[in-house]
């Protein structure tokens, strides 16, 4: 089969022709149909340092996709020939506590598709069973491509009561943008997103938000004062830029109480002012990942009550014109990017 692989310890990813992949008794093999560009596979082209301690080489990574399943395991129940399927790309172990209470997205010992083992940047991929999500029909193949990302945002969002809420989102990167449409489809008041590209901030208008801001030129605080009549500071607030001085501006302009999810992962130590946490008494919360199955769920429901996501999607190539799509994300003048893997 065709696939894309980290080949070698150097910038880059290559096309390379490996054995279709032999679902174990109780994996699915999936024929991938479009898989999309995660930031992640953008740290492994340019094999930073997170890359190099990370992921073994040769690796064929990817992790978003959709796809049909072909052939599965003796022992597998509940899918059939010819099902729709995305999946959760963190594969649990099943046995530590928090697996053993159902808590899945806490397991100790998860292992990443794209990542550890191998991923969806290929024709076909072997997924345990449990992992695989299947599509309701009105859920396009394109959504459901960007489900992963799209679950990002949605446990982020959700991690929270949204109705009647101000809500500040930190970052307009896809998954920035998709929250943001959360945020507002399920009823929150004002949705004010920040970013310093222009684009994306583009991107954010297009899903509906109250104001986005770009911090580079513009004063938030001032924005929401003096047009959004705010008062009081933010109610909710979804860092998802991984940027220190996002983080702690957002923790700045909390108002009391105030509750926090924390998505964007920083580079290096971040600073902050913990009398902003301890004297307004707010709630943070990391995130990690997509809650199993409660947020894969939320998602399809979410858009088949009529969530729109499609501006988000800004570019598709064929699987061989797989260079231009890591240069439109690495050039930040970009959506999600998605590859198309069926000619
Ligand atoms: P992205 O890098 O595409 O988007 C981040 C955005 O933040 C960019 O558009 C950037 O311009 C913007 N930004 C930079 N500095 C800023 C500032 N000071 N204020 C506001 N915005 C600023 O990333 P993404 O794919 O949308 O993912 C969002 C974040 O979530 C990333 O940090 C990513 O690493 C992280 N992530 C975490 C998980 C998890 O499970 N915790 C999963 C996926 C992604
Ligand atoms: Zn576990």
């Amino acid at each position: 089969m065709h696939a894309l692989s980290k080949l070698k310890s150097e910038p880059g990813i290559w096309p390379v022709e490996a054995p279709v992949p032999m679902p174990g008794p109780n994996d699915l093999l999936i024929k991938v149909r479009k898989s999309s560009i995660c930031g992640t596979d953008v740290h492994i082209y340019r094999w930073d340092e997170w890359a190099q301690k990370t992921i073994p080489v040769p690796m064929i990574v990817g992790h978003e996709y959709v796809g049909t399943v072909v052939g599965m395991g003796s022992e597998v129940r509940g899918f059939t020939i010819g099902d729709r399927v995305s999946g959760e790309g963190h594969v649990t172990c099943g046995h530590c506590r928090n697996c053993r209470a159902g808590r899945r997205h806490l397991c100790r010992n998860t292992q990443g598709i794209g990542v550890n083992r191998q991923g969806s940047f290929a024709e076909y991929l072997v997924l345990p069973a449990f992992n695989a999500f299947k599509l309701p029909d009105d859920v396009p193949d394109d959504i459901a491509a960007i489900f992963d990302p799209f679950g990002n945002a949605v446990h982020t969002a959700l991690s929270f009561d949204l109705v009647g809420e101000d809500v500040l989102i930190t970052g307009a990167g896809p998954i920035g943008v998709m929250a943001a449409a959360v945020a507002r489809h399920v009823g929150a008041r004002n949705v004010v997103i920040t970013d310093v590209n222009e684009y994306r901030l583009d991107l954010a208008r297009r899903v509906g938000v109250t104001r986005a801001v770009n911090v580079a030129t513009e004063d938030l605080w001032a924005v929401a004062r003096d047009e959004l009549d705010m008062h009081e500071g933010f109610d909710v607030g979804l860092e998802m830029s991984g940027s220190g001085q996002a983080f702690s501006q957002m923790l700045h302009l909390m108002n009391n109480g105030g509750k926090v999810a924390l998505l964007g992962i920083p580079s290096g130590d971040v600073r902050i002012d913990w009398n902003d946490v301890i004297f307004k008494m707010l709630t943070i919360k990391g995130i990690y990942g997509r809650e199993m199955f409660e947020t894969w769920y939320k998602m399809a429901a979410l858009i088949q009550s009529g969530l729109d996501l499609t501006p988000v999607i800004t570019h598709h190539y064929p699987i061989g014109d797989f260079q231009k799509g890591f240069e439109a994300m690495l050039g930040g003048q970009s959506g999600k990017v998605i590859l198309d893997w069926e000619k």
